[in-house]
């Protein structure tokens, strides 16, 4: 039986050996890590991440061609092929920092695999890392001396999260970069065999591995650039009367631009869009190309004023001031269909408000209290500005918000309500019964477009709703 491994249990490391394990059940999958309870909870009847249709294929698989474990050296040295899907967050100090990616926990999981290494591997990088990574890995792994051969290949992950086991089980493309030499070749044509299960052929792509790996920058930073355009748009729109919806509507319908990812809103999360393009940013600066550094910072740029532009517009309209108000939010998580609440746009407005002190009341259905105080207790990377935008202290976290078990405890005497995840349950919630139990004048700030202004205002609302034409 063909050995697989897998460093890093996340929400990438998980889902996508699970997708492997039941689409290839004669390959034996093992996914580990250094994270005790992260295994303890994989194992367990709780999954550590919350994704549709992940519990079903990890409760299909487990124990019969998927296992979890912490024992990451004996797995390692067992598999043929080793897939590293460790963080690779942004490096917050030191060289490069606040942009650059930090490979500390690739360099040691890489020097592990040279320490522990007893038989020829494929070694696969799933992480996102910067271009030319692999030259680096290639240097750590070359140290074995037990006469190991490895062979690098680039596979990146492009799952989005809250969809990912659809994206798995379809993926528009699987990329596979390798080196281009006999024993490169053969490497790149062993991984396609893995993912030939169930991806047709012509959705296998492969490339050199320089391609592959700067491939995943590329993406993220495309798909950050839309989201950015539509949302400096919806900036114009407000100011003009026109309705972003309708021009994202219009624009989509040429086939040159398409309709996906025009969503206006309150602006991207995740832990991946940010950190990708920093990255490149780096890069770019590293290779002397500043003004295309500079081009890829106002993407993130972009991002950073759409949240302090909601935040002001949310002071602006409760009369300059929301000092003592209670102000409901709805969603916490980055976006719907998760738990995940790396760089989501609400803790920047949450600070932002609890910077002019307001009281929070805050209701996500996939996201515990406990993460919430942590994320508006840390400390953010400041792009420069906005000066407002500044973590909270503990104290102040326990006594200005509160974590509510639903919508209409959130809401209840609320002079505001803030709509920040696009959850479908915020669709079909009794804006009536809300209205009721909320301070007049009532407002709702709606920053993914899920509520309908023309609803909410007949029922006596003040509605602002991202890129629409403002309250008459
Ligand atoms: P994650 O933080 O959820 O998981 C990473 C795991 O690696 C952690 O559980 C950590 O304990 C473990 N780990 C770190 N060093 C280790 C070591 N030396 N040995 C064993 N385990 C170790 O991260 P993630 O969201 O799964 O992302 C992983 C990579 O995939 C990142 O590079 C990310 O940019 C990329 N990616 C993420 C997504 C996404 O949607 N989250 C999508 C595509 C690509």
């Amino acid at each position: 039986m063909v050995k697989i491994c897998c460093i890093g249990a996340g929400y990438v490391g998980g889902p996508t050996m699970a997708m492997i394990a039941l689409k290839c059940p004669d390959i034996e999958v093992a996914v580990v890590d250094i994270s005790v309870p992260r295994i303890a909870a994989w194992n367990s009847e709780v999954l550590p991440i919350f994704e549709p249709g992940l519990d079903e294929v990890v409760k299909a698989c487990r124990s019969r061609n998927l296992f979890f474990s912490t024992d990451v050296e004996k797995h390692v040295s067992e598999a043929g092929i080793v897939f590293v899907s460790v963080n690779t967050p942004t490096k917050t100090r030191g060289l490069g920092a606040g942009k650059a990616a930090d490979l500390t926990y690739w360099e040691s999981a890489a020097r592990m695999i040279a320490d522990v290494s007893k038989s020829d591997k494929i070694v696969v990088e799933k992480s996102t890392v910067p271009v030319k990574t692999a030259e680096a890995i290639e240097k750590i792994l070359s140290h074995n001396n037990k006469g190991v051969s490895f062979q690098i290949l680039s596979n990146p992950e492009f799952l989005a999260e809250g969809t990912a086991m659809e994206d798995l089980k379809s993926p528009d493309r699987v990329l596979i970069g390798g080196r281009e030499t006999p024993a490169g070749r053969k490497a790149v044509q062993a991984l396609k065999a893995v993912y030939a299960h169930w991806v047709p052929e012509d959705r296998i792509l492969t490339t050199n591995l320089w391609s592959a790996e700067l491939s995943k920058l590329a993406a993220n930073a495309f798909l950050a650039q839309r989201i950015s355009s539509i949302n400096a748009m919806s900036a114009l729109c407000e100011s003009t009367g026109a309705d972003v919806a309708e021009v994202a509507y219009a624009i989509g319908k040429d086939s040159r631009i398409g309709s996906r990812f025009l969503n206006a809103s309150v602006g991207f999360g995740g832990s991946c869009f940010q950190k990708d393009i920093l990255n490149l940013v780096y890069i770019c600066e590293c290779n002397g190309l500043i003004d295309i550094a500079n081009y890829w910072k106002q993407v993130v740029q972009i991002n950073d004023y759409q949240k302090s532009r909601f935040v002001q517009r949310v002071v602006s309209s409760m009369f300059n001031t929301v000092s003592g108000k209670k102000i409901a939010v709805l969603g916490f998580a980055f976006k719907k269909d998760t738990g995940d609440t790396r760089e989501t746009p609400a803790i920047d407005v949450c600070n932002g408000l609890l910077g002019d002190k307001a009281l929070l009341s805050i209701y996500d259905p996939q996201v515990t209290e406990q993460q919430i105080r942590r994320d508006l207790s840390m400390n953010k990377f400041d792009w420069d500005h906005p000066q407002h935008l500044q973590p909270l202290n503990l104290s102040d976290s326990v006594n200005l918000v509160q974590v509510s078990k639903d919508a209409y405890e959130a809401t209840k005497n609320a002079h505001g309500l803030c709509i920040l995840t696009e959850w479908d349950e915020f669709r079909k919630l009794d804006y009536q019964k809300i209205y009721q139990q909320m301070q007049k004048p009532a407002f709702v700030f709606d920053g993914r477009n899920v509520a309908n202004v023309v609803e909410l205002r007949k029922i006596g609302f003040i509605v602002y709703s991202i890129g629409k034409p403002l309250d008459p």
